[in-house]
């Protein structure tokens, strides 16, 4: 049995999203087999604490929409970290999805803050998807998305926002590149001094 489990390494919601598939080294790693796991996410983040009954087919489209989304997300960001290309149809795709959604802003009290938060309710549509576009929206609209960044090893395929104090943070985790860097640049000042 394999034992999967999510990454929480991205600093935000969407980062951490688009983390659950990813080539640490050279394979790759997919963490969403099927609609379950994608409940799993939600649950575990905390963007959802319960769901709405679905019919089989009603799962397997909504999963669908979701890993289209991703890859959509992924894509754009790379283009957009790469070539600087613009998010434009990342950007008409996520409105298109909350058009087709009802969001409702709400107040909420969260570490005794007030926050806005936009609240789908639970009508006929993939709210999972319209969840995720609302929190690709709010990141797009921080202050923190100029500190997006893809881990610094060139393999690999982590995303997320650097939130150090000094905005230096170039591994996705230590464990998964930091430590392999330091050894990999270890051994190669080792080779030049022999
Ligand atoms: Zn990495």
């Amino acid at each position: 049995m394999v034992i999967k489990s999510f990454l929480f390494i991205g600093s935000n919601h969407i980062t951490d999203f688009i983390n659950t598939i990813y080539t640490p080294h050279s394979e790759v790693i997919e963490l969403l087999i099927n609609y379950s796991d994608v409940q799993e996410w939600f649950l575990k983040v905390g963007l959802v604490k319960k769901f709405d009954e679905l019919s089989i087919d009603k799962k397997k489209k909504y999963f669908e929409e979701i890993l289209n989304y991703r890859k959509l997300i992924r894509d754009s960001f790379k283009n957009y970290l790469e070539h600087n290309s613009s998010l434009d149809n990342l950007i008409k795709v996520s409105n298109n999805i909350l058009l087709k959604s009802s969001v409702h802003p709400q107040i909420l009290i969260k570490d005794d803050i007030y926050v806005l938060e936009y609240i789908s309710n639970t009508s006929n549509h993939n709210r999972l998807l319209s969840i995720l576009a609302i929190e690709f929206i709010k990141l797009l609209s921080s202050e923190k998305f100029k500190y997006l960044k893809k881990c610094d090893n060139h393999k690999c395929s982590l995303y997320f926002i650097d939130t150090s104090k000094n905005h230096s943070r170039r591994w996705c985790s230590m464990d998964i590149c930091g430590n392999r860097s330091k050894v990999n640049s270890f051994s190669k000042r080792k080779k030049v001094k022999e």
